[in-house]
């Protein structure tokens, strides 16, 4: 079996363990280093190679879907992770940067279950970061914090240790004071980002290295190791020894929760049907063999497929060739097929199930925010997506 099927099969056979499932998204305001971190993660996982991560920016790459002749739908990549011996499915929904595409930031966190926070170390919180962050508590999606750019704080403000701390504890404030303000209740404590138990990892996206609490603790690299790399021009090195996608990754495994953790309290604040309903614990359990709830989060259009509708799968199991309800429109369609993502690439299989991000073909006209259904047991629709504007600033 060639190493790409042997990847394919993996993740086929994760999308049926959930505890093993990891949804997440990456938000940033603009230039933060968004699209750096999510292309070198890609590369270290080795789904796309390192020489096109990077300079070549694979996930705004339209060019690369002709020159590759396969379908890349940018706005969905899925890797494999090997974390303390297991593997992880981890499924990354694109977010766009800027707050013109806020509406789209909502519907990608309404498919994931955590977001990896990525904060320039020389701008710190930015309005477009706050409006994102709580775009994604107000989803309840956890976050965790990547404060990147950190090179750029040694080399070129030639900040000493100290006063990198000092910039460190100001960004995680700020970060938490959302995070205490807009998270729920009962789970405010747990998802404050802290150093000491590795949610908050500081790197260079571009440089491709990162570190947090474990891995220091791991390799035994603390800051002024770091400080030392960076001033002696040796962030390579760095990056042999704390890759960023081995850091990150292991954090979003870590920290982030796996879809039938995170949707036994999302789905009550997504979806206001009987939680006690067939239909409500199905969600509730993530259950493959409950009745069938996607809530669709982006349709794009693909020149050999047509209508690719994506959607988060929250109950049941998606079978291609089936009948389907969409419960907003009243409209039906048939399945023609039903994907998961490889790398950049959509990869047909059966079916999918509950807990995971399906790319479907054939569901005609649907659209972004749509709850789709078995065609002889409707249920009631996912809440409206909304989505938070920028602050207004008055200027007295
Ligand atoms: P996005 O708008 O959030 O997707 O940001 P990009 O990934 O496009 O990065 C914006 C700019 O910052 C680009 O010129 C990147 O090369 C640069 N950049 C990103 N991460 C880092 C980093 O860790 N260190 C430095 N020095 N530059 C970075």
């Amino acid at each position: 079996m060639s190493r790409r099927d042997k990847m394919i099969s993996k993740i086929k056979e994760l999308m049926y363990e959930p505890d093993y499932i990891r949804n997440i998204g990456i938000v940033a305001h603009i230039d933060h280093g968004k699209t750096t971190l999510s292309d070198n993660l890609l590369a270290g996982a080795g789904m796309i190679s390192s020489e096109l991560a990077g300079d070549q920016r694979f996930l705004d790459f339209d060019e690369q879907e002709q020159a590759r002749g396969i379908t890349i739908d940018a706005a969905n990549v899925s890797m494999v992770h090997k974390f303390k011996d297991d593997d992880y499915l981890i499924n990354l929904i694109d977010t766009p940067g800027h707050v013109d595409f806020g509406g789209d930031v909502t519907r990608a966190m309404r498919a994931v279950d955590g977001a990896v926070v990525v904060v320039c170390a020389v701008e710190g919180i930015m309005p477009q970061t706050e409006t994102v962050l709580r775009q994604a508590l107000k989803e309840n999606v956890r976050p965790v914090l990547f404060i990147n750019k950190v090179d750029r704080l040694i080399n070129e403000l030639k900040l000493d240790s100290e006063e990198l701390q000092q910039r460190f504890i100001k960004i995680i404030a700020s970060a938490n004071k959302l995070i205490s303000n807009m998270a729920p209740e009962e789970l405010k404590k747990e998802w404050l980002v802290k150093v000491e138990d590795g949610s908050v990892a500081f790197g260079s996206a571009y440089h491709n290295w990162a570190i947090n609490v474990d891995i220091m603790q791991k390799t035994g690299i603390n800051f002024n190791d770091i400080l030392d790399y960076c001033n002696e021009e040796r962030q390579k090195e760095l990056a042999e020894k704390v890759p960023l996608s081995d850091v990150l990754l292991g954090m979003v495994v870590e920290h982030l929760p796996s879809p039938n953790i995170s949707q036994a309290y999302r789905v009550p604040s997504i979806w206001s049907g009987d939680i006690e309903s067939e239909e409500g614990q199905g969600m509730i359990n993530t259950d493959p063999d409950g009745p069938l709830a996607v809530m669709v989060t982006d349709v794009s259009i693909d020149k050999h497929a047509g209508e690719i509708a994506t959607g988060r799968v929250y109950g049941g199991t998606l079978e291609k060739g089936t009948e389907i309800f969409f419960v907003g429109s009243h409209g039906k369609a048939r399945t023609q097929q039903v994907g998961v993502y490889f790398g950049p690439e959509r990869v047909n299989t059966d079916r999918v199930p509950a807990g995971n991000i399906v790319a479907i073909t054939g569901a005609r006209n649907a659209v972004a925010g749509e709850t789709i259904c078995d065609i002889d047991r409707k249920i009631e629709a996912f809440e409206g997506l909304e989505h938070i504007s920028e602050p207004v600033v008055t200027v007295a």
